[in-house]
């Protein structure tokens, strides 16, 4: 397939509707065997469990070129494993994980020609999601399933660099103890984007989350991870029991140690030694890593030291590795790129 007249390096990150998606319902107790189809649109019920009681889970992963012109995912397999434990906690039958990488593959193939170039900074979004399809109005699991994967082309997430964001302690609790923080599920963002809104229209570019509990301890934001450099060079994300286990930062905590020789903690992170970081980076398929350069909390800021102009020299060397082995310029560990072929 001929590549999409498209300016890869202006698109946005918006929905462009591609040529095919994959379909597979649930019905019976059983998937069927699924099917690409060019209907872009899903027809349910207007009593449908997903939505009237939002029972729905999602995944999110990027397809793109390599500097040798093949066209790969990014650790497929645990997005698949990922969404089966979002399927589970919502009482949803998992997709089988073996399917679940056929059909990104199959998805990605049927849209090749809007697979960004190499270079471009673009990429091609990939969508997997599933919702209950049938009739529910008693509140219980619904008993029919549609699992679906689109892709969409999006653009470079960095436009004329990587400019460190400032964030705010938000006064809203993105997940509960013991709730559904640590599962990919389209209700724990319905509830985020009031508190986005919010601090969007204050001027800020996202919202720091302390646990739920103590209000003490830092989570993350409404969509990405946190990476902290000590002032010795350690890396630190915080580890919590509501919070999504994010890909890429699982990732740079191995680049980091494998590839860099640095020491790597996943441990409680206190609110109060933010203070004491020298970097500060929010992980994320759709980014890799987003530098902060300022936290406000409540009329008090904490600055690190890296700035608001550029990245921190740590965080840049873990972002230009992670993003060398994703790009086919570093070797990368093995199993972590899936060719679609
Ligand atoms: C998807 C997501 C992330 C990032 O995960 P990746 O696998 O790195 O894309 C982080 N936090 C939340 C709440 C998410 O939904």
């Amino acid at each position: 397939m001929e590549k999409k007249n498209i300016d890869w390096a202006n698109l946005g990150f918006a929905y462009i509707q591609t040529d095919k998606r994959y379909v597979s319902n649930y019905k019976n107790g059983a998937w069927d065997e699924g099917t690409l189809t060019s209907d872009a649109n899903v027809v349910i019920n207007e009593c449908a469990g997903v939505l009237q009681y939002a029972q729905t889970v999602f995944e999110g992963l990027k397809a793109y070129t390599t500097e040798d012109g093949r066209v790969v995912c990014f650790r497929p397999d645990l997005n698949a494993s990922r969404l089966a434990d979002s399927a589970r906690r919502l009482e949803m039958p998992v997709f089988p994980e073996d399917r679940f990488i056929d059909a990104v593959v199959q998805t990605v193939k049927a849209n090749i020609g809007y697979v960004p170039p190499y270079g471009s900074g673009a990429t091609l979004y990939v969508r997997p999601y599933m919702f209950g399809s049938n009739s529910v109005i008693g509140v219980k699991p619904a008993d029919e399933y549609q699992f679906r994967v689109f892709c969409t082309p999006v653009g470079p997430y960095f436009k004329g660099g990587a400019k460190p964001i400032t964030i705010k302690v938000s006064d809203f609790d993105r997940a509960a103890p013991h709730g559904t923080g640590h599962i990919k599920a389209g209700l724990n963002y319905a509830m985020s984007l009031h508190a986005i809104v919010t601090a969007h229209a204050e001027g800020f570019d996202e919202n720091m989350y302390l646990d739920a509990g103590s209000r003490t301890k830092v989570e993350e934001t409404g969509g990405a991870n946190f990476l902290f450099v000590t002032k010795d060079n350690k890396i630190v994300t915080p580890k919590s029991g509501s919070i999504l286990p994010s890909i890429t930062r699982r990732s740079l905590m191995i680049v980091a140690k494998e590839y860099l020789g640095l020491e790597v903690e996943e441990r409680e992170v206190f609110f109060d030694e933010v203070k004491e970081f020298a970097e500060c980076g929010l992980c994320g398929t759709a980014a890799v890593i987003s530098p902060v350069g300022k936290i406000y909390d409540h009329g008090t800021e904490i600055c690190f030291p890296s700035g608001m102009e550029e990245m921190g020299p740590v965080t840049k060397k873990l972002y230009d590795t992670l993003t060398g082995i994703q790009m086919g310029r570093i070797e990368a560990p093995e199993g972590w790129i899936k060719e679609i072929k």
